[in-house]
């Protein structure tokens, strides 16, 4: 809504979801505050969000026309357009024409806009005729996507943030929030100062940030997580610190999991974690005498070849203790990607459909087919994200068109990744940066509006569904997303594609949820822009949306009761570590940067923090090697290698070494990519990689 010349927004970095007031002046000078009335951050912005401004306004490494070239050995050149669309267009008819239309495909972003996803996902299932679309997300939280599907019933957060302030004990699992979600660790933070006898448990390989308010730091070995969570549950039968009746009444299988899950002896399951059996005691007792207990959690059991078993141990705890469905209680994955619900929401995965409904499901096809008036949806499953690098590397998939996204540096396995892209017949990259490791590869490069130059709707962590104003206009002749979506849509011939604005889109998806556990059908543009912003569901025009599910505990699933699973593999399913690589190297984020430092490489003051990528190494480690803080290491294993500065710690655990994700090629050479290292095993359910866990050895260079 603009107030004169400030208008609000939500930042566009992290799942958490700050506000931001825009100032604009006269001369389209930006500047930026965090939104004093906005519940998530109360005014507050961490480092990333508060330097959103510069971001916009420098335009040096912004793509600002569409680009072309006839073949790889050509430069790209500046095209119109039209010529652009025309060409995108007739490539895809004849590559459909020719190898049918699971041959093509689009990867897209939890950095877009619902409205984009939507679209992109109407357009593919819908019209090309292939599930061939999927998103980075399946990076983060396809995990935790079906651990909520096995064990309430469909993909729902149950909580709010402000169940944060009514928690008495929490337990954070593989998160580093205090740089990865900061606004929210604040609130944990001033949360736990002002009361004190709030018990805070960390579970990670690494002392984090993060563990400066534990109570408990319980440093674990990778990979070992299923085997904590179900001690504690065995810790908490054999204590009675359970919910008996809210067992009896509202789950299921709480006897085959006592039965299968909890056989393990403490001291047996403390020596595989690493831990005393002690600490696996203690955190028990904190979390099975609190009042309101909240776990969160993030990549560290997400991103990994057991994922959904990390993920469906860990929400058994909640449903063990009762701690679901009331203030203050409830299992929280905590979103990477500003929009990664929302894309959720919308089907951008896969695997999913629109409002939810299920790809697998023939009567959820036909619902969706018949909503959007287009051919039937086809029932066979689309490539997920790292599938879809391998099809173009085995020749299944001829082309990709790239939205938003930088896979080069995200993927697992990079050199495989750029492996891919050589191969494919056509590469369309529609992004804002110019100069990502990825834009190399494209035949056809579209120029992307990016964030307050165009507006649309996100979800945040907690359901929370907020309009986002446009503030600017995109430089050059980039466009958003949408718009470049609906371009396509039109030139390929298909109807069903001529909206007006975003605001048209949204009422189409809105309309299609009604009846369904995410029902936004009393959600429209004008009550965003006028009430604010509303957790889902939203099911009528009065409806104020709802901060916290299951409080009446019915549940998703065809029982109406939460589900306990008892996971498929206890123990680590990672490749093994050998002679040749006896460390297990782990990646992750750092503070300023975000994701593959297109944006956030552009701010100096962002690179002041940690300007370079570094190896955390543990002292013993490294004395081993002979390694000393600031030398540069060679890590290398069977996939690549990557040069780097080490940096000591008493910090990591030994054996384990961490290195972040951020950084891809330094002038043309490999220095730090860490996904040049990384494990291309992936779960197999989510499909989600196995990013914490890969064999590799570091020597001196
Ligand atoms: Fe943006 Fe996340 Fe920082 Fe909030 S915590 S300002 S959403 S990066």
């Amino acid at each position: 809504m603009a107030i004169s010349n400030s208008y609000k927004t939500i930042c566009s970095y992290c799942g958490v979801g700050c506000g931001i007031v825009v100032h604009k002046d006269s001369k389209g000078g930006l500047k930026v505050e965090g939104d004093k009335a906005y519940s998530v951050n109360k005014g507050m912005l961490c480092s990333k969000g508060m330097n959103l401004n510069y971001v916009v306004q420098d335009t040096s490494d912004r793509i600002l026309h569409p680009e072309m070239r006839w073949s790889r050995d050509l430069p790209l050149q500046k095209t119109t357009w039209d010529v652009a669309m025309e060409r995108a267009a007739a490539v895809f008819k004849s590559i459909i024409k020719r190898h049918g239309p699971d041959s093509v495909g689009f990867y897209v972003s939890g950095q877009c806009l619902t409205e984009e996803y939507y679209i992109a996902n109407k357009l593919t299932k819908g019209f090309l005729g292939t599930n061939n679309i999927d998103t980075n997300s399946r990076l983060c939280m396809s995990s935790a996507v079906v651990g909520y599907k096995k064990s309430v019933g469909d993909d729902a957060v149950p909580i709010s943030y402000e169940d944060i302030e009514l928690a008495d004990c929490f337990l954070i699992a593989g998160a580093n929030p205090a740089w990865c979600h900061p606004i929210l660790f604040r609130r944990l933070e001033k949360h736990k100062e002002e009361n004190p006898n709030v018990k805070i448990v960390v579970v990670d390989p690494r002392k984090t940030q993060t563990c400066a308010i534990a109570d408990l730091h319980l440093q674990i070995i990778p990979g070992t997580d299923v085997v904590l969570y179900n001690a504690i549950a065995k810790r908490l039968i054999e204590k009675k610190l359970i919910d008996k009746k809210f067992i009896k009444n509202h789950t299921d299988n709480f006897e085959e999991l006592k039965e299968k899950a909890c056989k393990t002896s403490f001291s047996e399951a403390a020596k595989i974690c690493g831990i005393s059996v002690n600490d696996i005691k203690k955190a028990s007792q904190y979390i099975g005498l609190s009042k309101a207990f909240i776990s969160m959690w993030t990549m560290g059991l997400n991103q990994s070849v057991i994922g959904v078993d990390k993920n469906v141990s860990l929400i058994n705890i909640s449903l063990l203790t009762g701690q679901i469905g009331k203030p203050g209680a409830g299992p929280f994955s905590l979103t990477g990607q500003p929009n990664a619900m929302g894309g959720r929401e919308v089907g951008g995965m896969a695997n999913l459909l629109a409002a939810h409904k299920d790809l697998a499901n023939p009567v959820h096809r036909k619902e969706v087919s018949n909503f959007w008036g287009s051919q039937e949806i086809s029932e066979n499953p689309g490539l997920t994200a790292t599938e879809m690098f391998e099809g173009l590397n085995s020749g299944k998939l001829k082309a990709i068109w790239i939205v938003c996204t930088n896979p080069v540096v995200s993927l697992p396995d990079s050199l495989q990744v750029e492996e891919a892209l050589k191969k494919a017949n056509f590469v369309v990259v529609q992004d804002i940066s110019h100069n990502s490791d990825t834009t190399k590869y494209a035949d056809l490069l579209l120029p992307a509006a990016g964030w307050a130059e165009k507006e649309g709707t996100m979800t945040n962590s907690e359901r929370r569904i907020s309009y986002l104003n446009k503030v600017i206009d995109p430089p050059g002749e980039a466009l958003p997303d949408l718009e470049i979506l609906l371009k396509f849509a039109q030139k390929m011939g298909f109807t069903g594609f001529d909206y007006e604005n975003a605001s048209e889109v949204f009422d189409e998806y809105s309309l299609m949820t009604k009846g369904t556990a995410i029902d936004i059908s009393g959600l429209s543009y004008q009550r965003l822009k006028g009430e604010g912003s509303f957790q889902w569901p939203v099911p009528n025009s009065t409806h104020r949306g709802t901060p916290r599910l299951f409080t009446d505990k019915k549940f998703f699933t065809p029982s109406g009761n939460a589900q306990f699973n008892v996971p498929v593999h206890t123990l680590n399913q990672s490749e093994k570590l050998s002679e040749e690589h006896p460390l297990i190297l782990t990646t992750g984020r750092i503070r300023d940067q975000w994701h593959t430092r297109t944006r956030t490489g552009v701010v100096n003051r962002l690179n002041t923090h940690i300007p370079s990528p570094y190896l955390e190494m543990n002292n013993v480690d490294a004395y081993l090697r002979k390694l000393k803080d600031g030398d540069v290491a060679i890590i290398k294993n069977n996939r690549g290698e990557v040069r780097v500065k080490v940096k000591l710690s008493f910090d990591i655990r030994k054996g384990v070494v961490f290195m972040p994700m951020h950084w891809g090629r330094i002038l043309g050479e490999d220095f730090g990519r860490a996904n040049n290292l990384t494990s291309n095993l992936i779960d197999p359910v989510s499909k989600e990689p196995d990013y914490k866990y890969s064999a590799v050895e570091v020597s001196k260079y």
